[in-house]
Parts: structure tokens; C-alpha cells; sequence
């Protein structure tokens, strides 16, 4: 049994009415992506995580959505207050991982960087056709020795002249091998953390970047090894307002805070499908949603669905007034994120055989919650965070 394009219309699980709080300007953006969604996403991503291609038609589609830039104010950008932030990362989540993570680098985590941490010139240069997605973004912090403890980076940025000379690798990097800006972390002769800015990396002398293939999550989406030698940057080209990790927090923290919707997103709609499958899906002459052992399912999704959906919003509350602790994202993002992978396996169950089957979503979404759980700090990473706010002692270091 497959199900019809219809039931994948996904109608937004919302137990506790949280969307109640939603204002006409939320609600209408959700409708918009959640449309987007059912007639771009749903139809067409398949045979590109099948293939493992980027669908370039669905990134030129929403070019139309005012999501770009996140909560950066001017340059063309959005401006979303942190709730619709997390719902646009939510209701793009319902569709598929691997646009999520093209929507996350670029909008988050590259124009995120510069919104944060660029001067005004760097940001009137280059946000502009970042917000109108003519330029995609990719973020370079991750290195084939350095994941984890990205801190311990070993990319260098010699200063010569009116350049900067980089060199070192890269591993993981989402959009690289068809962005137009690629920010490279990498440490100067002093030792200060820099933000580096390529541009038309794919055509700079010295960058190596090579699609990584072979990925079992978020196949639509390119991720890349590069690797720099005595690639020249000009000095105007390093992000202004950063010296050290802790400027980059910030950026990181609302990463993280993305993710965590991103990762409520996939399982809503993963206990969605699985809902109505139950109820389309008959043996023994009834529905399996009538078996007592499927609906022990459908209960354990829709109570872990709802306590994540209770985490975002009181999350994205907090934030808009101006309070965010490192812990408090990484209890989201570890929690969600944990949780997601176990609403996966209970929704691959509920379809038995036809779980594992593409054309019914639920295995790539399940796929996509793998990784999930592994970026934006993998979730042991997650829990030492939180762990060391809640006792005061880091253990991150062992
Ligand atoms: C699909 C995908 C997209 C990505 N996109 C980007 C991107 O766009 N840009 C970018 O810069 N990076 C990106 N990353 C990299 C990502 O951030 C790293 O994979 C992540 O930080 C973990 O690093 P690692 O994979 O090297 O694992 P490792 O750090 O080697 O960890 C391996 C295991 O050891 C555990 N571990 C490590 N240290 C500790 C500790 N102190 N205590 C307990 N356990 C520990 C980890 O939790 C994990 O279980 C991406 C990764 C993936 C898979």
C-alpha cells in the first residue's frame, strides 16, 4: 500500500493547540511553507535522494518564500521573529531533511555568520544577493581531525599583505560545491580565530572541493571535503567582529536552536504518515490502527511529537525576550533529536514492509533523523553542554 498524495498532506498535529498563539502574519507564513511543502517538496524530492542529486528545481522554487536571512533585519532579508524562524525550519523539516540543511547553512549558519559578525560594508556586500538566494552560502568550520572538538581547528590564515594565505582542510561542508560564499574558520599568526570569505570557491586557485558520496541521510543535499592550499583571501574578506570561538557562539547556539525544530518537524510528520497509514492499512479484516499494540504506537509518537512541539515554543518564547542559555538549546536540540530517532522507528513499524520503501517518505525521513542526531554538536556533545550548565562542571574535555 502506498499513500496517496492526498494523505500526505500534512494537516500540522498540534495537540496542545500551540498554534493557537500563532498571529494572522505566523499563521500565514506556516500555511505558505506548509503549501510549499505539499506541492514542491512532497512530489518531487524522492528520485533526487534516490539519486542523490541536488534538486535544483525545488531550491529555484522557493526563492519566492520570505524566509531568507532568518531573523537578520535589511539587506532584503526576512526579519522572522524567532517563532516564525523556528516554524519555517519546522514546517520545511515536514518535507525533507536535505532541504532543510540547504535552507539551514545557507540562510542560518552562512548569512547568519555575516549578519552576526560582518561590518556593514560586509554585510551591504554580500547579504543582499544571499536574501534573493542568486548566491548560495556554504559554512566551513568542521575538519577531517577537528569535529567534535572543531575548537582544536587547524586551517591557517597567513597574513600577507593586503591577503590572507589559507591553508588546511575541511570535512562535511553542506553547499560546497555549489556555493557562490564559502566561509572558512581558520586561525591567524596570532592564534585568533577568522572568519574567511571565498568567493566563487569552485573557481579559486588552490580550492579542492569534492562532493563526499555514499551517504545514507539527507542524500539530496551536498556535503564536501575541501581542501586549501595558499588559497589567497583579501584582508577586506575576513568578518569583521570575530576573534574567538565565543563570537561564533552565538551563530552556533541559534544553529542549534533550528535544528531543534528541524528535528520536531521531522517527527511530526513522520507520526503523521504513520497515523494515517494505520487507519488506511487493513489486516484481519480491520485497520491496524484497531490493534491495541499500533495504537501503543501511535500514542508513544504523538506524546513524544507534542513534548518536543512544548520545547520549541517555550524555547522560541524565551528568545524573543532575550534570554538564551548554551543549555537551553542543547536540551532542545538533544532532546528532539533523540526523540526523533525514536518516533522513526516507530513510524518505519507501523508500515512494516512498505516502511522501508521510499515512495511512502517515512524511510528517508527516518534517514534524515539519523544525522540529525550527529550535527549541529553530535548529542553526547549536546548533553555535555547542558551537563556542565546544570552541574557547573565541564566534562567535556573528560
Ligand atoms: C550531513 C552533515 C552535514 C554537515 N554540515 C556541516 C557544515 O555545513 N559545516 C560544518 O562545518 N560541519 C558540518 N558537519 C559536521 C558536523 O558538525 C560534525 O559531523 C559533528 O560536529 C561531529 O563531528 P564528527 O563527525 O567528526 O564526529 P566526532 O567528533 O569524531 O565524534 C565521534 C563520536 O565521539 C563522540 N565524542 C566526541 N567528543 C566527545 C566528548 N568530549 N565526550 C563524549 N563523546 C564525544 C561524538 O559524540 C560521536 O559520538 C556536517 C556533518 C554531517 C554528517
Amino acid at each position: 500500500m502506498v499513500l496517496t498524495t492526498e494523505a500526505l498532506r500534512l494537516g500540522g498535529f498540534d495537540f496542545f493547540k500551540l498554534e493557537d498563539r500563532l498571529n494572522d502574519e505566523q499563521r500565514a507564513l506556516r500555511d505558505q511553507i506548509r503549501d510549499f511543502v505539499h506541492n514542491e517538496v512532497h512530489p518531487k524530492i524522492n528520485p533526487y535522494w534516490e539519486k542523490a542529486e541536488f534538486p535544483w528545481e525545488i531550491a529555484e522554487a522557493m526563492k519566492t518564500l520570505p524566509i531568507w536571512g532568518g531573523g537578520i533585519k535589511g539587506y532584503g532579508c526576512a526579519g522572522l521573529d524567532t517563532l516564525s524562524a523556528g516554524l519555517v525550519a519546522f514546517e520545511i523539516a515536514k518535507g525533507d531533511g536535505s532541504i532543510g540543511t540547504f535552507y539551514g547553512v545557507h540562510s542560518g549558519l552562512a548569512m547568519g555568520s555575516i549578519g552576526r559578525l560582518g561590518s556593514e560594508e560586509q554585510k551591504q556586500r554580500w547579504l543582499p544577493s544571499m536574501a534573493k538566494l542568486e548566491k548560495i552560502g556554504a559554512f566551513g568550520l568542521t575538519e577531517p581531525e577537528h569535529g567534535s572538538d572543531a575548537v582544536g581547528l587547524e586551517t591557517t590564515a597567513h597574513r600577507d599583505g593586503d591577503s590572507y594565505i589559507l591553508n588546511g582542510a575541511k570535512r562535511w561542508i553542506g553547499n560546497a560545491s555549489i556555493a557562490d560564499i564559502l566561509i572558512i574558520w581558520a586561525r591567524d599568526d596570532d592564534g585568533a580565530l577568522g572568519g574567511f570569505i571565498i568567493e566563487n570557491p569552485n573557481e579559486t586557485e588552490g580550492v579542492t572541493i569534492e562532493n563526499i558520496w555514499g551517504k545514507i541521510s539527507k542524500r539530496a543535499v551536498l556535503n564536501a571535503d575541501i581542501t586549501l592550499e595558499n588559497v589567497k583571501v583579501p584582508v577586506e574578506n575576513r568578518l569583521e567582529k570575530v576573534r574567538s570561538f565565543r563570537d561564533i557562539a552565538l551563530v552556533l547556539e541559534f544553529g542549534r536552536y533550528g535544528v531543534g525544530w528541524e528535528a520536531a518537524g521531522v517527527a511530526t510528520a513522520l507520526y503523521e504518515f504513520a497515523r494515517e497509514y494505520a487507519l488506511q492499512r487493513h489486516q484481519f479484516g480491520k485497520p491496524i490502527a484497531s490493534f491495541q499494540l499500533i495504537q501503543q504506537k501511535i500514542v508513544e509518537m504523538a506524546t513524544e511529537v507534542s513534548l518536543m512541539q512544548l520545547m520549541c515554543y517555550r524555547a522560541a518564547e524565551l528568545l524573543s525576550e532575550g534570554y538564551i542559555t548554551p543549555g537551553l538549546v542543547s536540551m532542545m536540540k538533544y532532546n528532539n533529536a533523540k526523540k526523533g530517532r525514536y518516533v522513526a522507528q516507530l513510524a518505519r513499524e507501523t508500515l512494516g514492509g512498505n516502511g522501508i520503501l521510499i515512495e511512502n517518505h517515512i524511510a528517508r525521513l527516518m534517514l534524515d533523523a539519523e544525522v540529525i542526531y550527529t550535527y549541529e554538536g553530535t548529542n553526547e556533545v549536546n548533553m555535555l553542554i547542558l551537563g556542565r550548565e546544570l552541574t557547573g562542571i565541564n566534562a567535556i574535555m573528560g
